[in-house]
């Protein structure tokens, strides 16, 4: 007998990143700089801060009283952060699409409210093999079922995966719901190529024929590309060629791209051909938060939107050094790694590098022989996560030997 209801999955949440972080403190306050935190998937500097836009929270902080007390203009979100997210989030781009925004709190509810509009209970969603684990819970948690695709053909997109998850997906429903996580993927740093974006929609075009598709593609770490903005987002453009059957939900993140993971905002950025479908979307979002987070922090979304037009260039100047740390860090372990013959997924840009183990009896092995050996990550599917977001370039400095080393004797 429970007092939750009948079809709750009682298994508790098995954080692995949080159970792992703690080993690595505890490790520390014994053994010191000995110790290599590689778990941490938040922006830190190379003193081990972490990191607080000064261009975004010094005006957080003068924002008055009433501003921050007060509810959001609406459950979609205030008019002013709708239409300057979706300025920044085509930042370049000339989208010729209806489009919708609604407020989220972070990427993560614009991702869980996407499967729960597109979705019914029972029915599939088509997640990467490799992939950030939220997705799943997501999933398990909204009573839907997964099925993945492989993210690579040898250092390429597997676009030939996604087309057979999508075959059997199709066969048994109406509506294919597809997450792409991308660019700057958690946990590889794998961006899809110009080719490979073109590829795939002219994929989708091709497969809508018979049923329609919804890609949701989620864009947590775009700002934290190595290319300019319109660079980053130049792939969107692409999305002008789309099919009336085919449309897009784009999940932005405020959490990364302003260092505010805690002021939990984000937003759901609906896309498709006819401004009909897009209001059905927006009905459906509208309402669902209203049922469950109600409204997002005022306070939040008005920083936000004064950081992108008032603050825009100093904002952009402080984003860049870390930008260009982080290039510095990846950089240093992708060529030690090489010299050291450490296998690692393709990695372009992005929070993190992932050591290719295909073999996860083996992964858990040497996951654990590494935190014998005071180096504590992150295990995921097929691979082994190195935060390069928040550890140091001294730290980084010989890590990939290290590893190759004690892979060598596991
Ligand atoms: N998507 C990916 C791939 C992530 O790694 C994260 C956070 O770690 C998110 C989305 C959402 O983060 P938030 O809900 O804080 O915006």
């Amino acid at each position: 007998m429970s007092f939750v209801r009948k079809s709750a999955d009682l298994t508790p949440i098995v954080d692995t990143v949080f159970a792992v972080i703690a080993k690595a403190k505890k490790d520390a306050a014994v053994n010191g700089d000995a110790v290599v935190n590689a778990t941490i998937g938040s922006l830190y500097d190379e003193d081990n801060h972490l990191v607080a836009y000064d261009t975004v929270f010094n005006h957080y902080d003068a924002i008055d009283h009433r501003i921050k007390a007060s509810y959001a203009a609406s459950f979609t979100g205030n008019p002013d952060y709708r239409d300057q997210v979706y300025q920044w989030v085509t930042y370049g781009q000339k989208l010729d699409l209806a489009h919708t925004v609604i407020a989220t709190p972070g990427g993560s509810g614009a991702v869980s409210i996407g499967f729960t509009t597109f979705l019914d209970e029972g029915e599939t969603v088509i997640l990467p093999e490799i992939a950030w684990g939220s997705y799943a819970l997501m999933a398990h948690e909204n009573n839907l079922n997964y099925i993945t695709y492989k993210n690579f053909d040898g250092d390429s997109f597997n676009l030939e995966s996604l087309k057979e998850c999508v075959s059997t997906v199709k066969a048994k429903q109406d509506r294919v719901v597809i997450v792409l996580n991308d660019p700057c993927q958690n946990p590889t740093g794998y961006c899809l190529k110009e080719q490979e974006w073109k590829d795939l929609v002219s994929y989708l075009n091709e497969a809508s024929k018979d049923c329609d598709i919804i890609l949701i593609n989620d864009i947590a770490y775009i700002d934290y590309s190595y290319r300019s903005m319109e660079e980053a987002r130049h792939y969107m453009s692409y999305f002008n060629d789309l099919s009336d059957n085919v449309m897009v939900e784009i999940c932005f993140s405020c959490s990364k791209t302003l260092t505010s993971y805690g002021l939990r905002c984000g937003a759901a950025i609906v896309l498709a051909k006819k401004k009909e479908d897009v209001r059905d979307a927006e009905i459906i979002m509208e309402k669902k938060a209203r049922a469950t987070w109600s409204n997002i922090p005022n306070a939040a979304m008005a920083n936000f939107v004064w950081t992108v037009t008032e603050n825009r260039d100093a904002f952009l100047k402080e984003k860049q050094k870390y930008i260009d740390l982080m290039r510095q860090r990846s950089s240093l372990f992708i060529k030690e790694a090489k010299d050291a013959a450490l296998d690692c997924y393709p990695y372009d840009e992005g929070f993190f590098v992932t050591l290719r183990i295909p073999d996860n009896a083996y992964r858990n092995r040497l996951h654990q022989a590494l935190m014998d050996n005071h180096i504590y990550t992150v295990s995921v599917n097929h691979g082994i996560r190195i935060a390069i977001c928040s550890l140091p370039l001294a730290k980084l400095h010989g890590l990939a030997a290290k590893i190759k080393d004690i892979a060598e004797k596991t």
